[in-house]
């Protein structure tokens, strides 16, 4: 049966992508964003570089006070970088870009998002970057939380196999000793956390329209994107 797709008279200015780890949500946003001519903004990186932040303070993962107390005293500052249309950081002032993108951050983000107070700060934050509009916003709550009123929500799927091989692709770019089933198991137990906790779960809006990328490319599924964006149906061209 296909999905009903989104209509509307007015080009959509505020885009939500969701979606499990590795699913694409950063590589098609920042697609999207360029062909509209729209700012883009990975959510992740903050919760990120607040992981990033803890691991240097040393604070215990299970310390949900000291936690919310580092998030409520942290600030960002996220820029677009010209070429790809990356997401640059600075937490504090500090570029911690590349830090965020590390193992260690990898493995313990999923025990960060889940303290609730520290949410609401990012949220909030998050908010604030959108009140200009003509912004894709990618992360696990945008459609369900931070912009309930987004005028287009993506949930972008695709089977845990699907989405560990692309993350092994793109690690075995950087690095030649990278284990696929590592990677299996890392996305998987990410997932969980982040499906499974009590504050803001990863799920689709009610109101999101599900795009199954499964054996797509990234072009593809940004085409699909800008397509609903424009109001046309997702198998036009944008
Ligand atoms: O998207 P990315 O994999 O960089 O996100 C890292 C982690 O940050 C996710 O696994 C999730 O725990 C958290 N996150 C979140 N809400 C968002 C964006 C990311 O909880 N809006």
């Amino acid at each position: 049966m296909t999905q009903p797709y989104p209509t509307g008279a007015k080009k959509a200015l505020l885009i939500a992508i969701d979606g499990p780890v590795a699913v694409g949500k950063s590589t098609v946003g920042r697609m999207v964003a360029s062909r509209l001519g729209y700012r883009f903004v990975d959510t992740g990186t903050m919760y990120r570089a607040l992981t990033w932040k803890a691991i240097e303070q040393k604070i215990p993962f299970d310390d949900e006070a000291a936690l919310s107390r580092m998030s409520a005293n942290t600030t960002f500052q996220l820029t677009t970088t010209g070429k790809n249309g990356q997401n640059n950081i600075l937490m504090d002032g500090k570029d911690v870009t590349q830090q965020v993108r590390s193992a260690p951050v990898e493995k313990s983000v999923s025990l960060v998002s889940k303290v609730s107070e520290v949410r609401e700060s990012l949220v909030r934050h998050q908010r604030r970057i959108a009140i200009e509009g003509r912004l894709v916003m990618a992360g696990r709550d945008i459609g369900t939380v931070v912009l309930p009123q987004a005028d287009l929500k993506i949930f972008l799927a695709a089977s845990p196999l699907e989405r560990a091989r692309r993350r092994y692709q793109e690690l075995l770019g950087q690095s030649p000793k990278v284990n696929y089933d590592e990677v299996l198991a890392d996305l998987q137990s990410r997932d969980d956390m982040d499906i499974h906790r009590q504050a803001s779960p990863l799920k689709p809006a009610t109101d999101a329209y599900i795009l199954d990328t499964e054996g797509l490319s990234a072009e593809q599924v940004a085409n699909k994107i800008c397509a609903l964006a424009l109001g046309k149906p997702p198998s036009e061209t944008c």
